[in-house]
């Protein structure tokens, strides 16, 4: 059901410098709503390079992408962000003193500030260019994405692409799945070396049906019930495939979708700003992180987190006008309790 919430900042993007922003924002007493289009947080880190260790983060000689998220979250953690993942923001508009923000899944987010935190757009999945694609996508027929294993028990599954994602859950799904087959262009996998040779024995054993060198070509059945899957070589032979449900694994793109036209000042793709405050030309908006871009921009994870503690400062008076904000040390003040 679409959300109805109100919040002092709206943070867009659940990135490592987004989810610094939670607690910036935290330490000054502000509190946060935080939305991804992702269903997980990390942004990049754990898209893209989860067990890739990065080597410049200030005090970790070496910390993985998703152990540098499982710590960021740790630490903004005791100001309570409410996280509203799988959600992209598509709207903005002014109403009075406030903005207010929508989402895909219809959520209306008022508040006074918002931290454009969304590094290079939202993530989404790369899609076939197959016809009637809605039509299944709408009906969960075709996903890109597996949140209950349990819901393809007993079902025939086929599961597009040669990556990690596409060979892991064919090895999972085998387990359950009525039937599982594997279309890939090529006989090559580029996923871990034991995965594929777990895939090879699963389909010398029959317990795995291979397609290869298959893409997909068609989707079959009515009213959004899938009932087969068409594949071709690329001499043009074509065959279906019984299936219920088409799992594509593609990888993901991203994309700055609807925030491109919100009349933000642009340059290639990322958002100007004023560099001490991180403010955008749209009053109350700011931006910081990967999509941020001044004279100088380094985009690098360090250079967002010390960017979010300048927007943190900078939007304070428009949540408490009025209010004096004394610069102090987190060793002095300790963690506020939120309110
Ligand atoms: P992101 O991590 O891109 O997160 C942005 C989030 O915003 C995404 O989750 C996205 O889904 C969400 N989003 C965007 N638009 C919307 C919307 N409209 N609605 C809802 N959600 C939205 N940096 C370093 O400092 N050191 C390194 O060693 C390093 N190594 C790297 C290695 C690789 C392979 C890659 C790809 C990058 C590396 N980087 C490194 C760069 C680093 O990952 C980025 O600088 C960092 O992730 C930027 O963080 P961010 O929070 O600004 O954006």
């Amino acid at each position: 059901m679409p959300a109805v919430v109100e919040t002092d900042v709206a943070i867009i993007g659940a990135g490592p410098v987004g989810l610094f922003a939670v607690f910036e924002c935290g330490m000054l007493r502000m509190k946060t709503v935080v939305v991804d289009a992702l269903g997980e947080i990390g942004g990049q880190c754990s898209a893209l390079y989860p067990e890739k260790p990065i080597f410049d983060i200030p005090a970790h000689p070496e910390i993985a992408g998703a152990d540098l998220i499982a710590a960021l979250h740790k630490q903004c953690a005791p100001f309570n962000p409410m996280l509203m993942l799988g959600r992209r923001v598509e709207g903005l508009r002014q109403d009075g003193e406030k903005l207010v923000l929508t989402t895909s899944e219809g959520d209306v987010i008022t508040c006074r500030a918002v931290i454009l935190a969304a590094g290079a757009g939202a993530f989404g999945p790369n899609r076939p260019p197959l016809d009637r694609l809605p039509e299944f996508e709408a009906s969960g027929a075709v996903r890109y994405l597996v949140s209950r294993r349990e819901e393809f028990r007993g079902k025939r599954v086929v599961i597009a692409g040669g990556g990690d994602s596409a060979v892991d859950w064919a090895l999972s799904l085998k387990q359950l799945a009525a039937q599982v087959t594997v279309v890939h262009r090529r006989d090559k996998f580029r996923c871990a070396p034991d995965s594929a040779a777990q895939l090879k024995q699963a389909a010398e054993r029959g317990e795995i049906e291979l397609a290869i060198p298959y893409q997909l070509h068609g989707l079959e059945g009515e009213g959004g019930v899938l009932t087969g899957v068409s594949l071709a070589t690329l001499k043009g032979e074509v065959k279906t495939v019984p299936a219920d449900h088409l799992l594509a694994f593609f990888g993901l793109s991203m994309e700055l979708g609807p925030i491109a036209d919100w009349g933000l000042g642009l340059d290639r793709s990322h958002i100007q700003v004023a560099p001490a405050t991180c403010a955008t030309n749209i009053p109350g908006v700011h931006a910081i992180g990967d999509i941020a871009t001044y004279p100088g921009k380094l985009k690098l994870i360090l250079q967002g987190f010390s960017e979010a503690a300048m927007a943190a400062h900078a939007i304070h008076p428009q949540v408490f006008p009025g209010e004096a904000l004394h610069f102090e040390y987190s060793t002095s003040k300790g963690l506020p309790v939120p309110g």
